[in-house]
């Protein structure tokens, strides 16, 4: 309303002499632009749609158009008639500036001008008060024990109700993270997770990563910072961006990502100040959502490390002996029966000989995953130690796992190892509970042992059951 196009002044005056003065007053003034109001109700409208700066009423000639508490447009009285009446009904009326005859042109300019900066003084400190109170609101929220998700949500949802913007989110950036960025939450799609941005497409988001330092994009077709997708976003009638980095510990860990359409006048101070006090708070929550998630995903890959063989990628020793006591114990409570088959890689060491540690190793590892893929589910596969291996087979009896080993034994057998000319093979020695010599898991280990001890010595690539065992059937 203010600046160009001068300022807007409803005038509601019916007493002549005001008037007269009125329209002297208005000549000499031309940065006002005066609009004479013929009756009460065309008054109460022009108030409330014409967006007027402020009003002129004469009292009591305007009084009657007047409805008490509704003058919320910075207002003027001019005084006409009987002086403690016409007051009473200022009072009533809640004006604050009057004028009493004779009136000074001065003193009506110096009036109107006091109460319509006042008036924008009160209506700033209105939005300040209500801006901290989103952020003392938040600051609460923060602190609480929701899900850091949540929060965030709740950030943007905030934001979003105190600035009019056609999307808000809060975007989240790895450390060290340069060409992808991810939307972690959005006003728009509460059910946002992890969108990928593509920071190639944002570079206002890129600028405030490098600079640190809030970007404010006031026109998005008119700014050179825009230049490189200024097609791309054309058609999304897009006008003003604001990026505020949300910054933990000197770290940038994400960015508040507002964006006006194009209908909306561009973004005020204000409004800056808001989103940067708001990013300020969010830090805490958008680090610990993150920490949040690296934990877990760290705990999963820790869980996970300490159950692998690090050269073969199948299960360690140390797992394979907490699941023997599981399955054995299992296997006694309900008797069911429990095989094992250990298994060694024949003159391995001629691999290493002939090829190197190094091909030796690939070798290994190819046989590990060789063997994984052709053992059973319920199976647990794992490296006993340098080119051995064990296979527990639960719920198995002794010709479920002498069949089982010999499948493995063509299987490999058969394989054609990458790198190397040889053919790999490989002996399996078997043992079985319940089996009179097995008291224990480790009798278990110790006559598959003895049956590998047996294969190799008749001649290798050949599988064996433990002699118990074949004492026991009378073989
Ligand atoms: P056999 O079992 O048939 O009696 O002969 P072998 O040559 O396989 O047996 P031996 O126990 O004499 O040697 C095992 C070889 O396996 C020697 C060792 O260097 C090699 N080996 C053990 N662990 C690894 C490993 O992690 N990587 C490599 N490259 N070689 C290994
Ligand atoms: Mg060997
Ligand atoms: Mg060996």
């Amino acid at each position: 309303m203010h600046g160009r196009k001068g300022i807007n002044v409803l005038v509601y005056e019916k007493d002549p002499e005001g008037l007269r003065f009125l329209r002297g007053f208005f000549r000499s003034r031309k940065t006002m632009r005066p609009h004479f109001i013929g009756s009460a109700d065309e008054l109460t409208d022009k108030i409330e749609t014409a967006g007027a700066d402020a009003l002129i009423v004469g009292i009591p000639n305007g009084n009657d158009g007047l409805h008490a508490g509704a003058v919320r447009v910075p207002t003027v009285a001019l005084i006409t008639g009987n002086i403690p009446c016409c007051l009473k009904e200022v009072i009533r009326h809640d004006i604050e500036y009057y004028l009493l005859r004779p009136f000074h042109e001065d003193d009506l300019e110096l009036k109107l001008k006091t109460a319509i900066n006042r008036k924008s003084w009160f209506e700033r400190l209105y939005a300040e008060k209500r801006d901290l109170e989103a952020i003392v609101e938040l600051t609460y929220l923060i602190s609480s024990t929701l899900d850091p998700r949540e929060v965030l949500y709740f950030v943007v949802k905030k934001l979003s109700e105190m600035i009019e913007v056609s999307r808000c989110s809060v975007i989240s950036i790895g450390f060290g993270e340069k060409r992808y960025a991810h939307v972690v939450s959005s006003f728009e799609d509460p059910g946002v997770s992890d969108i990928r941005l593509d920071l190639r497409k944002y570079p206002e988001i890129k600028k405030a990563l490098t600079s640190k330092r809030p970007i404010v994009i006031q026109d998005a077709m008119e700014d050179p910072v825009m230049k490189s997708v200024r097609a791309a976003i054309e058609p999304l009638g897009i006008r003003s961006i604001v990026v505020i980095p949300i910054i933990y510990r000197d770290e940038i860990i994400g960015t508040l990502f507002l964006r006006t359409s194009r209908a909306r006048s561009a973004f005020s101070k204000r409004e800056i100040n808001l989103c940067n006090a708001i990013a300020n708070v969010s830090a805490n929550v958008l680090y610990n959502a993150f920490l949040f998630e690296k934990l877990e995903n760290e705990k999963e890959r820790l869980e996970r490390l300490a159950i692998t063989d690090y050269l073969t990628g199948v299960y360690n020793i140390r797992y394979f002996y907490h699941r023997l006591e599981e399955e054995f114990s299992r296997a006694e409570r309900y008797g069911h029966p429990i095989s094992c088959i250990m298994m060694d890689i024949d003159h391995f060491k001629n691999v290493n000989d002939i090829y190197g540690h190094r091909m030796g190793d690939m070798v290994l590892r190819e046989f590990a995953q060789l063997v994984r893929r052709h053992v059973r589910r319920s199976d647990v596969f794992a490296r006993y130690g340098g080119e051995e291996f064990i296979i527990l087979l639960p719920q198995t009896p002794l010709d479920g796992a002498e069949k089982e080993a010999g499948r493995l034994r063509v299987f490999i057998r058969e394989h054609r190892f990458k790198g190397i000319e040889e053919r790999i093979t490989s002996s399996m020695g078997i043992s079985c509970w319940p089996a009179h010599d097995i008291n224990t898991h480790d009798d278990l280990i110790t006559l598959a042992d003895n049956a590998l001890f047996e294969a190799k010595s008749s001649g290798r690539d050949r599988v064996r059951t433990s002699a118990e065992h074949r004492k026991k059937l009378g073989v």
